[in-house]
């Protein structure tokens, strides 16, 4: 899964990449897959969009890259499982994948989706449609991200709400950028459990789940994502989770304690039951 450090390492090898580039031809759907998703465009104006545009800047925000096509239109991939290669060979080139753009000095774009993953040629306007993109929304490692914009999410919430923490940073509100991949890492360093009930994290566990958020995507930013992700050229990167399938069972690094995995809200989650309260 794409997220935010992950989107931003692959946006910045794509705006180095791809600026100025022009694409002579389009391949959508090559191998048919239930789960990718092309937005609410037709085939036909899909296609009508990228092919002969001249691609400008790439950005990112949240888990999705952001590539300007033409004057109306931005690319925007990520969020789910999709894997963005540049190929400047054509053996390069995937056997199977959702999306093929060829630019007019021959090198070659795929994205390829395992899971599932969204794949949209939009305009600004249909992008803030898109509410699982989170374009409204400041992400992290941006001055829109504060404190006060961040602990804002937890004052809204009534007394009586039961809603958990893992609820609340991966689906509603939701901070752009981040999914169950790091939220582990995250709470680990907050020191709160995944199942803890939002109202009763307090200013100064805010102060420190905020400051852990940040330093986990932004030491993983500058090591180029996980390493269980590839880039824009195939190749891993290098921020090794804490808490993951990989040291479930192992020592917790802080105190000693076995670390455990549980099933929470459609996804596993990895915790040491002594730091993580
Ligand atoms: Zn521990």
């Amino acid at each position: 899964m794409i997220e935010l450090p992950e989107a931003m390492t692959i946006a910045k090898q794509m705006h180095a990449e791809l600026t100025g580039k022009r694409i002579v031809d389009v391949v959508r759907g090559a191998s048919p897959h239930k789960f990718a998703f092309y937005g609410p465009l037709s085939e036909e104006e899909y296609i009508r969009r990228l092919k002969g545009a001249l691609l400008g800047e790439t950005t990112w925000h949240g888990m999705h890259t952001l590539t300007t096509v033409g004057d109306d239109h931005i690319l925007a991939l990520g969020g789910g499982g999709e894997r963005i290669l540049y190929h400047r060979d054509e053996g390069s080139i995937p056997k199977k994948h959702q999306l093929l753009l060829r630019f007019a000095d021959g090198d070659a774009l795929t994205v390829s989706v395992s899971g599932w993953g969204s794949v949209f040629c939009l305009t600004n306007e249909e992008l803030l449609g898109q509410g699982h993109i989170r374009y409204g929304q400041p992400q992290p490692l941006s001055d829109a991200f504060t404190f006060e914009s961040f602990a804002q999410t937890f004052s809204a919430r009534a007394p009586e709400d039961k809603t958990s923490i893992k609820y609340h940073l991966i689906s509603e509100p939701g901070v752009a950028g981040v999914g169950n991949g790091y939220l582990q890492d995250i709470l680990f360093y907050a020191g709160i459990h995944p199942q803890r009930r939002v109202v009763e994290i307090k200013d100064r566990q805010q102060h420190k789940l905020y400051g852990a958020l940040i330093s986990t995507l932004q030491r993983a930013a500058e090591l180029g994502g996980r390493d269980t992700e590839r880039d824009l050229y195939n190749r891993p990167g290098g921020y090794a989770r804490l808490m993951d399938t990989r040291t479930a069972g192992q020592p917790c690094p802080k105190c000693g304690a076995e670390i455990v995995k549980i099933s929470y809200l459609g996804g596993a989650c990895y915790l040491c039951p002594e730091c993580q309260r």
